[in-house]
């Protein structure tokens, strides 16, 4: 038995090389790229960490040309979505001479589970990236979380009460709803919006020290209530909730709304792209005007990071949302987050995905200001593109049946087993060679004979010769059957002087050529074929239950056999099994000498069409 050469495939996961290829542009690019030429914010000072306008003021010059953040909510484990915004944004700083901040958007004091804080971490530094950078200060760990700016955000908000741009409403929900008017209809003003900054102030006070009930006043920004932009009619900006933080404790019963402490979060950490999804747009002008009056303040330093809009990735067949996904997980419609159907980095991950492949299909995905579809082929045309020059090869047999060479013994000999070999690679030679034996029975394709066969089929049939691939030619004499008619063996007569690779061997013409294993040197294995999760492009389009829309058949589970070399095979390694497409070793389940592997994506061309 041999063991396939180390390929680059099966090598440790290396980063993104430093020295890029050329990268098409798109409007991001172009924006940093103006930015940078106009040096918008090359007066930016860095004072090492997170912090207000006065701490950046007394550091250095910021030696990160650019930062940039990729801010998720600990609240589920990343998918693909996720993955093309992080690309995107750790790319884009590595490829301008910047740093890219991991930020833990933990403001919300919902219940944040360590498990997805680290699954988080592990999912940005697979896919090649990281928060550690180096500054000429030294090193500087970029990996912070917003719940650290609690206090500042406090301050924020008494500053914009003091300021006249922020009081206390006591309206209703009801009240405010109506109140705020809708796309026709201009708002109008609550009663509370004419109280004193002093008035206002002691109700933040006793608001923060506990002394009115969750949901009885919200802190609300002065703006405009007859605003066309309903998002700046006088957005609510903290609300009282009793609810313990997992980093904060009790210290806090009220709590920022989200757009109030996004822009904020990326203020204090010196951002200057602040790249997010389409949805996000009508939100700009509020993320404007909010960093406009702390500036103003001198809260915040000056020039205040800008907000940029990109298409949020929707792939056909696949739902991009952590909490549809968590219901699958939950409602045990598949094994777990890492189950190699999911959509999440850790499922494309065990499925055999690797951060090139992804990194790929990010680039080929690209970024656009308008929402559209892309299509599930996109995401395996880029795994299949990976794999295919770096991937060993090897013969599987996923649905054996027995092939007798019946005239064996008295051609090569009783017992006899004859030497094959195979490239590792049919493009590397220097990866060198795989070998295998042929003896008298070796395990075919059940669908590789047919007894009665069909127009146009090349494999084997009574009288039909073929090519066992890298061995013999061999012709097809007949087949056993149970009692129930079923084919239990297949029989052949070997050709002499035809094996692969020796002189005269292709003298014998075929019309088919079929993967094998050899009994004697087979190793058992499980393999598990996927399908698409669901059976419709758009799973959960127009409030569709997307559970009814679950594919029946996405997971098939195979007890196969495979050539030798692939029993050295090591958890995550990954493989072209010839004829059937790419497998990867469980992460999970496979070990030695019970070898489980995964169908990551099948070949281009379907087999004997
Ligand atoms: P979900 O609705 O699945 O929870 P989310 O947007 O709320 O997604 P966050 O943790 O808030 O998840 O997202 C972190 C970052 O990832 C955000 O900057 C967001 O823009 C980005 N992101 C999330 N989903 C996608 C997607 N489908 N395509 C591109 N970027 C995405
Ligand atoms: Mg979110």
């Amino acid at each position: 038995m041999t063991s396939p050469a180390p390929s680059k495939a099966n090598a440790a996961a290396s980063g993104p090389a430093d020295k890029e290829a050329h990268k098409p542009s798109n409007f991001l690019r172009q924006i940093i790229e103006k930015d940078l030429a106009e040096g918008t914010y090359g007066s930016r000072r860095w004072g090492g960490s997170p912090g207000d306008a006065a701490h950046h003021a007394a550091g250095q010059p910021d030696p990160a040309r650019v930062r940039l953040r990729f801010p998720p909510e600990p609240n589920g484990y990343l998918h693909v979505g996720h993955a093309k915004s992080i690309c995107l944004n750790f790319g884009l700083a590595r490829d301008y001479g910047g740093v890219c901040h991991l930020r833990f958007d933990d403001t919300n004091p919902e219940k944040e589970d360590t498990e997805y804080v680290n699954s988080i971490k592990d999912a940005v530094q697979w896919l090649g990236f990281g928060w550690d950078n180096k500054s000429p200060a030294g090193h500087e760990s970029n990996l912070y979380q917003a719940s650290d700016y609690f206090d500042f955000m406090y301050r924020a908000a008494e500053y914009l009460i003091e300021a006249g741009h922020a009081y206390v409403d006591e309206q209703t929900v009801e009240q405010m709803r109506i109140s705020r008017g809708d796309f026709a209809h201009p708002g109008t003003d609550s009663p509370f919006r004419s109280r004193t900054p002093e008035q206002n102030l002691a109700r933040f006070r006793e608001m923060r020290d506990g002394l009115h009930e969750d949901g009885s006043m919200v802190l609300r920004a002065k703006i405009d209530m007859a605003s066309p932009n309903i998002n700046l009619r006088d957005p609510a900006i903290y609300r009282i909730r009793r609810a313990h933080h997992h980093h904060t404790g009790d210290k806090w019963c009220i709590y920022p709304m989200y757009t109030f402490a996004h822009p904020i979060e990326d203020a204090l950490e010196q951002i200057t792209h602040s790249l997010c999804t389409l949805e996000f747009e009508d939100q700009r002008p509020f993320y404007d005007w909010l960093l406009d009056r702390l500036c103003e303040g001198g809260l915040v330093a000056t020039p205040h990071p800008h907000q940029y809009e990109f298409a949020r990735l929707n792939l056909t067949y696949v739902l991009t949302s952590k909490r549809k996904l968590a219901q699958l997980v939950y409602d045990h419609k598949v094994s777990g987050w890492d189950d190699p159907r999911m959509p999440t980095i850790v499922g494309l991950r065990r499925r055999g995905y690797t951060p090139e492949a992804l990194q790929l299909f990010a680039e080929r995905i690209g970024v656009t200001k308008s929402d559209s579809w892309i299509d599930y082929s996109t995401l395996e045309g880029a795994l299949r593109d990976t794999l295919d020059p770096i991937a060993p090869r090897a013969m599987a047999v996923l649905d054996p049946i027995k092939l007798v060479l019946t005239n064996w013994d008295a051609v090569m000999g009783a017992g006899k087993l004859d030497d094959c070999s195979a490239p590792v690679h049919p493009h590397h030679p220097e990866l060198g060679k795989r070998s295998f034996k042929i003896g008298k029975e070796v395990w075919i394709e059940r669908t590789d004979f047919e007894e009665t066969p069909p127009k146009g089929f090349f494999r084997l049939f009574p009288g039909n010769k073929v090519r066992l691939k890298y061995g013999h030619v061999i012709e097809c004499t007949g087949c056993s059957k149970d009692a129930n008619g079923n084919v239990t063996e297949v029989q052949a007569t070997l050709i002499p002087d035809t094996k692969s690779g020796t002189p005269g061997s292709d003298a014998v013409k075929v019309k088919g050529v079929i993967t094998w294993v050899g009994v004697n040197d087979a190793v058992q294995a499980e393999v598990r074929l996927y399908e698409r999760l669901f059976v419709e492009a758009h799973p959960d389009a127009g409030g569709k239950d997307f559970i009814e829309n679950l594919n029946p058949n996405s997971l098939k589970v195979l007890q196969a056999v495979v050539e030798p070399s692939l029993a050295a095979a090591k958890a995550d390694d990954k493989f072209q099994f010839e004829r059937h497409g790419y497998f990867a070793a469980d992460r999970v389940d496979h070990a030695a000498g019970r070898p489980v592997f995964n169908l990551a994506v099948g070949l281009k061309d379907s087999w004997g069409k």
